[in-house]
This record gives structure tokens, C-alpha cells and sequence, in this order.
């Protein structure tokens, strides 16, 4: 398998089978955002992650406290027993965003709920709640409008200054107002890499030496941040020419749905597959696997999925493709376009195995925890 850029012909693709590939599209967003200095995708990620959907932390934010539960009789103040009242029975924080409960009422907070659902799936067992083991899933389990609202209202110390506000307002509190909040230089896009507390800026942006670079010097920072802008917008120029070809097909109603399989000789790996769905006049299945076949994939907080195209119709000659994933109708996965080139025929009728360019790990696993991935196919054939 070779991939377009290698060919030639048009556009961005990534190296097949280098698990960084499709990974390399953030290091565009993130120097596309260095360009416009606006929000980008990866600062929406950052705010999801601060609102506690997932195990990783964004570096910039102090780690989460984990509050113990008091001891039995011990009396502490209204708010700390409310804490312990209403923090997630799975991960003992106190919820930032929706609170889901079992049939008997325990509660879990939106990460711990998504990651037990994607873990059952990944172990093919029935999701259970870790304190009663009744079953639980997205039509089981109803969120806790009530709890949302009380956690809002109790106090929380600002990490940075240390300070108390309600939950409700601290996120613009450490966005807008607090004294003590990491902010960066306004020279961060030539240059300066410094980071401090947000009373310290106009100090040091006085005395910050970036704005006295030379022209020669702007001039390669410009040249970095043109470059990646332009591999982003060969990206999008290679899908628009991409869009002209002749023969086009795409999964439309027939929706990609992945369902776990067990290999043939028993081994616990596990992957998806799809049903056999056709595009093109061809029968396709694409194959999906989690974590690259890891072993324990459940045991392991970093999840990836990668993904392979299997061409199944038997044909007189090969047919060279390029075919690219998105996300199908009525999902809300965030997937990168990334541009793949093969050249199908008898002999070489599967793909090596592609990354599939999720953005994190949080991502993966609301797309594990659902009961279908909903992705969309499109295949381009380069006619001769
Ligand atoms: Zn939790
Ligand atoms: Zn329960
Ligand atoms: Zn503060
Ligand atoms: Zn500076």
C-alpha cells in the first residue's frame, strides 16, 4: 500500500501503518491556531478534558484532587458531607458535568459512566454498576438533574489562587479573572515559550525579548507556521480534487456498525467488523481494532483504534483508491480526514491497518461505549 503523497498525485496522506500518521493533522491545528490565535479544536479538547470526561489531564491544569469519602460519623462541615453525598461512587470526584445514576440511584459522573459502558463492550460483558451490579447502559441509567445542579452550587477551591467560588462560576473565574492563572506570553506565536502566573505577565511581557527579533528571524517563524497552513490546505485542496473523480462511492445508508469478534484460534483480541456493505458496484468490510491488538486493551487507559479496508468482490483487474473516513450521520465523533491510497486487486485485497484519527482517548471511547460506531466511507476510484 502506498499512500497518495507517495505517489505524487495529490495531496496529504498519511504513511501507512506509522501509528502517528493521522496524528500528525493536530500538529497542523495546533499551528493553525498559532497563525489565527483563535480557538481551535485542540482547545475545545482541553475544556472537555477540564470538564472531567476522561482519565487524561491537560498538563496546564494542577491534578485533580481526589476526595475521600469521610469516615462514618465523622461530622465535617455541611459542604464536605455533601461531597461525600455527591461525588461519583466510581472516581470519589465531584462530577463537573452530567451525573448519570444506576435503577438504584448511585451515581457516576460522565467519564466513569462512558468508560464503564466502553469497558463492557471491550470485554463483551453487560455493563454493571460497580456498587450494586445492576445493569446499566445509555437507555438504563438517566442523568441526575438534581445532583448536576447541587454540585454547581457547592463551593470549590480555585486551583491557582486558592480561593473559594461555587463550581457554577469558577470555570469563568479561572478563565477571565483569577490573578494566579497560566497565562502565556503575547509573543508565544514568534517565539517566547513563557508561561506564569497571570499578575506576572505585564512584567515580563516589558522586558520579554522576542519582540526585538530581527526580520531574519521573524522571517523563519513565518516560514514554520506558512508550512504547516499549507499542508493543511493541500489536505483540504487534495479532498476537494478528490470530490471532481469520475467514480465515487460512499457508505450512505448503510451505516459502518462495528461488532466485536473474537479471532479464530481463541485468543482474546478483539476487533470489529462491519457487515459486508457494498460501495462502488464492490463488496467491502472494513475491520476495526482497538489498541492495536493489545492484549488487554480494557486494562489500559490510552485507547486507539485503527482500521483496515477489505476489498471482498473478486475483480479482472485492480482498482486503485483512495479512501477516506468520516464520521457518519447522527455521530458526534471528532475525526480528522486523513487520505489513504491502495490499489486493490485478488492478491492485495486488504489494507494494512490505518490509524483511525481520533482526537484522544475520550473520543475512543464514546465511540466504544456506543452500541455502533457510525462512520462514513468514501472511496475514489483513479481512473486510468
Ligand atoms: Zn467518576
Ligand atoms: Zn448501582
Ligand atoms: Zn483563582
Ligand atoms: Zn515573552
Amino acid at each position: 500500500m502506498s499512500s497518495v503523497e507517495e505517489r505524487g498525485e495529490v495531496g496529504v496522506a498519511a504513511t501507512p501503518g506509522s501509528s502517528s500518521g493521522g496524528l500528525g493533522v493536530v500538529a497542523v491545528g495546533a499551528a493553525l491556531e498559532a497563525v489565527v490565535g483563535g480557538p481551535s479544536m485542540l482547545e475545545e479538547v482541553s475544556i472537555r478534558r477540564g470538564e472531567g470526561l476522561g482519565p487524561e489531564s491537560d498538563p496546564d491544569e494542577p491534578p485533580p484532587k481526589k476526595r475521600m469519602r469521610l469516615p462514618e460519623g465523622e461530622s465535617g462541615k455541611l459542604e464536605e458531607r455533601l461531597y461525600s453525598v455527591l461525588c461519583c461512587t466510581v472516581c470519589l470526584d465531584l462530577p463537573k458535568a452530567s451525573v448519570y445514576q444506576c435503577t438504584n440511584g448511585h451515581l457516576m459522573c460522565a467519564g466513569c459512566f462512558i468508560h464503564l459502558l466502553a469497558d463492557s463492550r471491550l470485554k463483551e460483558e453487560q455493563a454493571t454498576c460497580p456498587n450494586c451490579r445492576c445493569e446499566i447502559s445509555k437507555s438504563l441509567c438517566c442523568r441526575n438533574l438534581a445532583v448536576e445542579k447541587a454540585v454547581s452550587e457547592l463551593p470549590t477551591d480555585c486551583p491557582f489562587c486558592l480561593k473559594q467560588f461555587p463550581r457554577s462560576s469558577l470555570e469563568r473565574h479561572q478563565r477571565e479573572e483569577c490573578q494566579d492563572r497560566v497565562t502565556q506570553c503575547k509573543y508565544k506565536r514568534i517565539g517566547c515559550p513563557w508561561k506564569g502566573p497571570f499578575h506576572e505577565l505585564p512584567a515580563h511581557e516589558e522586558e520579554c525579548c522576542h519582540p526585538t527579533k530581527t526580520g531574519t528571524e521573524l522571517m523563519g517563524i513565518l516560514g514554520e507556521m506558512d508550512q504547516s497552513h499549507r499542508r493543511e490546505l493541500t489536505l483540504y485542496n487534495s479532498i476537494f480534487s478528490l470530490l471532481c473523480y469520475e467514480k465515487i462511492g460512499f457508505t450512505g445508508r448503510l451505516e459502518v456498525q462495528f461488532r466485536p469478534y473474537r479471532t479464530d484460534d481463541f485468543i482474546t483480541r478483539l476487533y470489529y467488523e462491519t457487515p459486508r456493505f457494498t460501495v462502488l458496484n464492490q463488496t467491502w468490510v472494513l475491520k476495526a481494532r482497538v489498541n492495536d491488538s493489545e492484549r488487554n486493551p480494557n486494562l489500559s487507559c490510552k485507547r486507539t483504534l485503527s482500521f483496515q479496508l477489505i476489498l471482498k468482490s473478486k475483480v479482472n483487474s485492480a482498482i486503485e483508491c483512495s479512501f477516506l473516513l468520516l464520521k457518519g450521520p447522527y455521530d458526534d465523533v471528532r475525526i480528522k480526514p486523513v487520505i489513504h491510497h491502495h490499489a486493490f486487486s485478488n492478491d492485495t485485497n486488504e489494507t494494512d491497518y490505518v490509524p483511525l484519527p481520533i482526537t484522544d482517548s475520550v473520543e475512543c471511547n464514546k465511540l466504544l461505549a456506543a452500541k455502533n460506531i457510525n462512520l462514513r466511507l468514501f472511496i475514489f476510484q483513479i481512473q486510468k
